[in-house]
């Protein structure tokens, strides 16, 4: 299979009129006569679209043609209102780029066959006797990225279109919204005998909505298409839709061929001009991506690949654990606090709090809170699951951990001198257990720890407890 993903660009204003991109405003409040495909008006490129479009194909290792040409893609339907898109064809503005996949261990490289920029439709409203159109969406900047067919089963494709979805936003260009349908997916499926060069006729599936049931449709597809096979059928390409409840895919249209859309270069364009040292501009501007920042979580900081999996999973959330490590690393050597220790804290207590809507992420705590909890723990103030208390009581407020730790009065725990100065008491306070102790009943050394972890209500750190005692019981022997 191969998939072709369509994207929105997230710019200020449509690809080729000043109307603002929205979502969930009140229908065609963001129309002119451009979008609306009035006769007369004119396209415009958005630059900024544009620039979006190639730094998108510079990170997955496409070759940029330093000319193209937008064509117009006909077709009727009512929330098309040109009665053409404005696409590119025979002249897309990128070719031959590349995407890696690690699925059960092994990594497989994953060839994109080109992207091109193109407008997004409107979208039609069915009630139950009448439509509507709203053209908000009409207009609006998209890349379409069109794989190779090198993927060899759903959970290929699922993870094919993760790691795209996570190139796109740590670079700025897509906010991944798959409910809002700004980033989505068509699969092209067909089978092959075992051997055979040729791939079989292909199914395209249609606008599948989230992960889990492109990997599903995919696999069912490709079972009903081999079950045709083998039972001497033969069948047209066609254009599908997935029925998630029953568990199947369902015919949508026989599909046209390209033929059918009579493509054609827009005479109300001009070509798009790429000189190269624009190209190489965006290159050099390019943001770190998660592959690379994975490998330098893992061989510079040392984390496990599933923790720089985890931190690396949103933009927002690697940002949070860089500005981490950079603060951590301000401290003097002696008490900056390890970064592995700062991945296993997020990991365990801060993603549970993290809520991230497309490119947004709320996450509970700021750097500062996070690394100054840390090194209380690395000075011994606290100990690890008093942090975790700690953490509970700054999570959503400006509070910060120290002064938590003051207030609480917890700021005992890992103190030798403090818990020596309870050990004293309790012995001189018990001088039969000591008896027995002395007398070879080393086992009664409990007591005396539970009394002093009871005094400190769990909060002294049990090792330096025994050792205190053992120390201070010997003294008297
Ligand atoms: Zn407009
Ligand atoms: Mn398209």
């Amino acid at each position: 299979m191969g998939l072709e993903v369509h994207a929105q660009l997230l710019t200020r204003t449509k690809l080729f009129c000043g109307c603002e991109t929205s979502f969930g405003d009140a229908p065609n409040v963001h129309t002119c006569p451009v979008c609306l495909g009035l006769p007369g008006a004119l396209p415009v490129l958005n630059e900024g679209a544009v620039r979006l479009a190639v730094t998108a194909a510079l990170a997955l290792g496409c070759t940029i043609a330093h000319r193209s040409v937008f064509a117009r893609k006909n077709y009727f339907y009512p929330d098309l209102p040109k009665g053409y898109q404005i696409s590119q064809y025979e002249e897309p503005f990128s070719k031959s780029g590349s995407l890696a996949i690690d699925v059960a261990g092994q990594r497989r490289v994953a060839r994109i066959q080109r992207i091109h920029m193109e407008e997004d439709a409107g979208k039609n409203i069915h009630h139950a006797s009448f439509s509507v159109v709203d053209l908000n969406r009409a207009g609006t900047p998209l890349i379409e990225i069109v794989g190779e067919p090198d993927l060899r089963s759903g959970a290929e494709a699922a993870e094919y279109l993760r790691r795209l979805r996570e190139v796109l936003m740590a670079i700025g260009v897509n906010d991944g919204n798959l409910e809002q349908g700004s980033f989505r997916c068509d699969a092209n499926v067909s089978v092959r005998k075992v051997g055979d060069e040729k791939l079989g006729v292909r199914a395209e599936l249609k606008n599948i909505n989230s992960f889990r049931f492109v990997e599903e449709a995919i696999d069912i597809e490709v079972r009903r298409q081999i079950a045709l096979y083998e039972s001497g059928q033969r069948f047209s390409q066609q254009t599908r839709g997935y029925n998630a409840d029953k568990k199947e895919t369902y015919l949508l249209r026989e599909k046209e061929g390209d033929a059918g859309y009579r493509y054609f270069p827009d005479p109300d364009l001009p070509e798009v001009s790429l000189p190269p040292a624009y190209v190489e501009t965006l290159r050099d501007r390019m943001p770190e991506l998660p592959e690379a920042r994975r490998a330098r979580y893992i061989e510079e900081l040392g984390l496990s690949a599933y923790a720089a999996g985890v931190l690396t999973s949103h933009p927002k959330i690697s940002a949070f654990f860089d500005a981490c490590i950079a603060l951590a690393r301000q401290a003097p050597a002696e008490q900056g606090v390890d970064a592995v220790k700062i991945a296993n804290f997020a990991q365990t207590e801060v993603m549970s709090g993290v809520q991230t809507t497309g490119l947004d992420a709320s996450i509970p705590v700021r750097p500062e809170q996070l690394v100054e909890l840390l090194a209380l723990v690395q000075k011994g103030t606290i100990s690890g699951k008093q942090a975790k208390e700690v953490y509970a009581k700054i999570a959503g407020t400006d509070k910060m951990p120290a002064d938590v730790v003051l207030a609480e009065g917890l700021a005992v725990m890992g103190d030798v001198t403090e818990i020596e100065r309870l050990a004293r008491d309790f012995i001189a306070a018990n001088p039969k257990q000591v008896a027995q102790y002395r007398s070879g009943k080393t086992n009664i050394l409990g007591f005396f720890v539970g009394q002093i972890m009871k005094a400190t209500k769990g909060s002294a750190d049990p090792a330096i407890v025994n050792d205190v005692l053992k120390k201070l019981l010997a003294e008297g022997a």
